[in-house]
């Protein structure tokens, strides 16, 4: 049986931008939210370098620390914070029920902004060489390269701007992408194809990893798609940046999801079961910006509102 006899008004599921704007709005409208958050609290932006298109900060402003002021204005109001990982939710039925193994807390309103976790190539011996030479966060690993030479995987934002800021360290950072032009933003291709230190690889994909668990990551099998042509590439590091994947699995046989597992919402943020909303990167395939999550964050939370005065009237 529950352990957690209290009913919440609201609890969110996720601490990154839609999870924290949620709680602010949540908090604000003196409903007392509980966030639950995973063991990387703020989510993917702690892993993000200088943000340049968050409005409000001229300048720009690190990840990590846009974050932290997140979560410092939902706990100025009452947000309640805890650490740990959801093993499951009953969705059937209110309250809603989520379970932290034997602990239930249950809740009225749900969102859930439990975000997206990177995609990896599917190669084998990946996850036993990640944290060893196979990366998908250069700020969080970029200094352990110094002066050797990377592989970044991708053509996107994210591998630009990894690329980019791994050059801060590393001797020679190549760019492997599977096709023959970038999908990344015009600032951000600029940047990394004026830097001395960036070369591309066109039309290549990364078929093998070598490396051991002793001796980390010393090099690729590079194919080139339009020709076939196998080759091997020397390097020392492999960093991934291939997008991401919406962490929905607890939710399956519960809500709707399309084909890549993204929550399927109607009227903003309303899932099929009244009461829960769903917002940000793991309901939209689209935008996936800190920007437009937290607006889904502040619609969620508006509209959890909303619910909790009918249910009242
Ligand atoms: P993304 O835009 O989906 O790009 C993923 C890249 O990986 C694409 O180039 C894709 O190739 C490639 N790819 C996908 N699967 C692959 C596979 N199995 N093997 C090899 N390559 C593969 O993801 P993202 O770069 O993480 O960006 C996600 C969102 O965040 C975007 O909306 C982006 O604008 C935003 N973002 C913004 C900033 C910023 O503004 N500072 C920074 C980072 C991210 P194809 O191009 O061939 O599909």
């Amino acid at each position: 049986m529950p352990k957690n006899a209290d009913i919440y008004d609201t609890v969110i599921l996720g601490s990154g931008p839609a999870g924290l704007t949620a709680a602010i709005y949540a908090a604000r409208s003196n409903c007392c939210p509980l966030l639950i958050h995973g063991q990387q609290p703020g989510g993917q932006l702690t892993t993000t370098t200088s943000i340049d298109n968050f409005p409000g900060f001229p300048e720009g402003i690190d990840g990590p620390e846009l974050m932290q002021a997140m979560e410092d204005q939902a706990r100025r109001f009452c947000t309640n914070f805890i650490e740990g990982e959801v093993t499951r939710v009953e969705l059937q039925g209110s309250p809603f029920k989520i379970w932290m193994d034997d602990d239930c807390y249950q809740c009225r309103t749900l969102i859930i902004a439990t975000g997206a976790s990177p995609r990896m190539l599917g190669l084998d011996n990946e996850w036993d060489l990640y944290g060893r030479g196979v990366s998908v966060c250069a700020t969080c690993d970029g200094f352990f390269y110094k002066e050797k030479e990377i592989v970044v995987v991708g053509g996107g934002d994210t591998a630009m701007e990894e690329a980019s800021f791994l050059t801060r360290f590393a001797k020679k950072v190549t760019v492997v992408h599977r096709r023959d032009t970038l999908r990344a933003s015009p600032p951000l291709e600029k940047r990394a194809r004026e830097n001395p230190k960036i070369s591309f690889r066109w039309d290549t994909v990364v078929s093998a990893i070598h490396g051991d668990k002793t001796r980390g990551v010393h090099g690729v099998n590079l194919k080139n798609i339009s020709s076939g042509k196998e080759e091997e590439f020397p390097c020392d590091g492999v960093f991934i940046a291939i997008g991401h994947t919406p962490n929905t699995s607890l939710f399956e046989g519960q809500l709707d999801m399309d084909t890549e597992g993204y929550l399927l919402t109607k009227n903003h943020t309303e899932t099929k079961i009244a009461g829960v909303f769903a917002a940000g990167d793991v309901q939209d395939p689209h935008f996936r910006q800190a920007i437009t999550a937290a607006g889904w964050g502040c619609m969620a939370a508006l509209q959890a509102e909303r619910y909790l005065e009918d249910l009242k009237d």
